[in-house]
């Protein structure tokens, strides 16, 4: 018995883009993301998108979890591929349902001719189609207003398909049908959530990280190498670029007081993060800040932050609380990943009083003595690139 998956525009989120760019966009998300396992044709009909396997070996159960993590889908069905005949369409519900039935007391059938040759009406299908099942089911009964179980059965122009109910997709719009972005992500609970938030918004990811050897181990690098892989299971492949933040991080341990420590830090990253992003094509930077969760998270310290780039920044969580970051975090899969203890570069340098209010000026007065722009030339010099997937 054959199966496939079917993806219909109507399960499909439109959302008043250019449609066809944005199936196109979704056709190759698809490709790219079931690649490796196995022979397969995807193709575009009658507003339908069919994923179907033609390797004997064809990994079915996995295609199905990686399209539930393609965002740009809201619904999408596994379906059966019969014969466009009655016999062939009654033997094979009832033999593709055995499973579906043990499991349900009621159900109802729906039927669909879009290939209006076929030479019975929707009603005769749906009436032989329950009857066959009825039979071969005695423990079930039809309820047409809230059945445990619709069966579609439908006539479309390569063949006839029956399908049980549908699956829950992971909503949102393709990747990279929004431009891109770069997150700046460090191994904590909330930048993975906001990198993910927004790659469901349709922005293919750049990340950033800044790592200070020795202050921070090679396994905290890891740690975010394998919070990238939970994201790019959604997102696709993610770039990373890793900076070294130590000689930045000295320098402003020896020439900066200490309660402007983490907030001159942030502005350090931001600035480097843009010139990144912009070498990259991002437009925009994405952070997994979420408003006074730290004292470099006060509305004025965000100001500070933000004041010395000339880009977007994305901050998706800005106004979650922190239960609700762990939350998704969870359901993304980062949260056991995420709170393993290696240590980051903020959390070396933590000042004992860190300013919750500052403003530009004692900003930029704080850091008079850094020579920033060859910091940031030396940093950006010494990154360091490569791809997650
Ligand atoms: P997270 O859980 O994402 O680490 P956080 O609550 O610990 O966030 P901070 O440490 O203040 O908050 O960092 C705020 C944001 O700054 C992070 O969400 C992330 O976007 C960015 N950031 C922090 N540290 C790094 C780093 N080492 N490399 C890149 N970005 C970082
Ligand atoms: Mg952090």
């Amino acid at each position: 018995m054959k199966e496939i998956i079917l993806i219909k525009n109507g399960e499909l989120a439109l959302k008043g883009l250019n449609r066809s760019n944005f199936e196109n966009t979704l056709i190759k998300n698809i490709k790219c993301r079931l690649s490796g396992l196995g022979e397969t044709e995807i193709k575009k009909s009658q507003s339908t998108i069919y994923i179907e396997p033609e390797s004997e070996d064809y990994d079915f159960e996995e295609a199905l979890k990686r399209v539930g993590q393609i965002f740009g889908i809201a619904a999408f069905s596994r379906a059966c591929v019969c014969e466009k005949s009655m016999k062939d369409i009654l033997s094979r519900s009832v033999e593709y349902l055995s499973t579906v039935a043990e499991n349900i007391k009621t159900f109802k059938v729906e039927a669909k001719r879009a290939d209006k040759r076929f030479p019975l009406t929707s009603p005769e299908i749906c009436s032989q189609t329950g009857a066959a099942l009825l039979k071969s089911y005695p423990h079930l009964t039809v309820d047409v207003h809230n059945p445990d179980c619709v069966v579609y059965v439908e006539i479309r122009d390569f063949a006839a398909y029956i399908r049980a109910g549908q699956l829950k997709g992971a909503g949102g719009l393709p990747v990279g049908t929004a431009g891109k972005a770069s997150v700046l992500i460090s191994g904590g609970i909330d930048s993975p959530v906001a990198a993910w938030t927004m790659a469901k918004r349709g922005l293919k990811l750049n990340a950033i990280h800044f790592a200070s050897p020795p202050y921070t181990s090679p396994r905290a690098e890891l740690k975010v190498r394998s919070l990238l892989k939970k994201v790019a299971a959604y997102s696709g492949t993610i770039s990373l670029a890793v900076v070294p933040f130590t000689e930045i991080q000295d320098e402003i341990g020896r020439k900066c007081p200490e309660d402007y420590f983490t907030l001159i830090m942030r502005r350090m990253m931001m600035r480097i993060s843009e010139r990144i992003a912009r070498a990259s094509g991002s437009l925009a930077l994405i952070t997994g800040e979420s408003l006074g969760q730290v004292a470099s998270q006060t509305l004025p310290a965000l100001v500070t932050t933000d004041s010395v780039v000339a880009m977007p920044v994305l901050r998706p969580l800005i106004g979650m609380d922190k239960e609700e970051i762990i939350s998704l975090s969870r359901r993304i899969d980062t949260f056991e990943t995420s709170v393993l203890p290696y240590e980051d570069c903020c959390t070396v340098f933590t000042p004992r009083h860190p300013k919750t209010r500052p403003t530009l000026d004692s900003c930029a007065n704080a850091e008079k003595e850094l020579d920033i722009d060859t910091l940031i030339e030396n940093a950006v010099n010494k990154t360091e690139y490569s791809y997650i997937d």
